[in-house]
């Protein structure tokens, strides 16, 4: 740190991204990316016209893509805000609606605590439940802004429709923003929700089950005030927040649903195939409802598999945390990176 650095910055601490390594080539199963590219449609909008209207600024208001998404979610346009990757939406929902603070559970995505040491918010940390359930308990008549990741990460664990329709109904002072970055793995959307319950948003990204994480585009929807105060402090920072290439990707992306449909599938099916291959070897695998599972070994330590798959080419992800430090998260990838996995895994336990 510089001796210019901001003095109201000097208690942040960073997030720390899981390892992209430029070197080597690994199994990466770490970052929760898919094993697929992206759809033929998304890569022809992307090789195309596009790139020679770079000279161009992008389009502030994201119409096109705005559109594409309203009519697949069945809302309107001005209930969709368009986000350099989801995690400009919980950034800019922090500092817009996190006045009174805010309230997440202590094992969850790392960058909201991140992102409230950032703006000096208020934080309070509900822990889960001895099985990592989120105890909906925790969430009513909070008096402050509630974040859920659902599925939750990185356990892969679910919160039901009906819980969090509670939530939102006990919280009608504040925003309740559902995170629902692996919706698409199994889990139950909460958008419809959103036409009822006018304090809650949903956000979602096109960065794991659409293949497109190197794109960084994500969206939030909701009522449209909401929506509103999102852009309001994306005209005060970047107003060209999502470049050409990227919506262009993004727009053909919402409409490849078959081909994002059959990926989630063969996903599911090779989790399917990893938790029980886990749990033969003596492993504890929560059920998950993501594109990963959470898992552990009850003889072999968290952070020792992890250094030993990493020695052996395949790279998974190990949080220190306490609670957590047993157990490593397990991006799904494709069938025979499973079996590697599997294979390398039975061979260090
Ligand atoms: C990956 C992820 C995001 C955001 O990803 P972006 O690439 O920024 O869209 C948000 N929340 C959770 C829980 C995630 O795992």
């Amino acid at each position: 740190m510089s001796t210019f650095f901001n003095s109201c910055y000097k208690d942040l601490v960073p997030y720390t991204p899981g390892e992209q390594p430029q070197g080597r080539t690994y199994i990466k199963l770490n970052t929760n990316e898919s094993p697929f590219p992206p759809s033929p449609a998304v890569i022809e909008a992307v090789n195309g016209e596009e790139a020679k209207l770079l000279r161009l600024y992008s389009d502030p208001t994201l119409g096109p893509l705005k559109k594409a998404l309203a009519e697949r979610y069945d809302v309107s346009p001005e209930n969709v805000y368009v986000c350099n990757g989801s995690d400009e939406a919980i950034n800019f929902g922090f500092m817009a609606w996190g006045e009174d603070g805010i309230r997440f559970a202590d094992i969850t995505y790392g960058f909201y605590s991140v992102i409230a040491g950032l703006h000096h918010v208020r934080t309070e940390v509900m822990p889960l439940a001895e099985d990592f359930s989120i105890r909906k308990e925790d969430y009513l008549n909070a008096g402050c802004m509630v974040v859920i990741a659902n599925p939750n990460a990185p356990t892969g664990k679910v919160i039901s429709l009906a819980e969090i329709e509670e939530i939102c109904a006990s919280n009608k002072d504040h925003v309740v923003l559902i995170d629902e970055a692996y919706v698409d793995f199994g889990g139950e959307t909460a958008i419809p929700l959103t036409k009822k319950y006018p304090n809650l948003v949903v956000a979602q990204t096109f960065s794991k089950s659409r293949s497109l994480a190197g794109a960084r585009v994500g969206y939030a929807i909701g009522n449209e005030a909401l929506i509103n105060d999102l852009e309001t402090i994306k005209y005060s920072t970047n107003p060209y927040n999502v470049n050409r290439i990227s919506m262009a990707a993004a727009v053909a992306a919402v409409k490849s649903r078959d081909y994002y449909r059959k990926n989630c599938d063969i996903i599911m099916e090779n989790r399917a195939y990893t938790t029980e291959a886990l749990r033969k070897l003596g492993f504890t695998v929560i059920d998950s409802k993501s594109n990963f599972v959470f898992a552990m070994h009850p003889e072999k330590d968290g952070g020792e598999l992890y250094r030993e798959l990493k020695e052996n080419g395949i790279l998974v992800r190990h949080f220190d945390s306490e609670r957590i430090c047993q157990y490593n998260r397990i991006t799904i990838g494709t069938k025979e990176q499973m079996e590697t996995l599997i294979e390398t895994v039975s061979r260090l336990i």
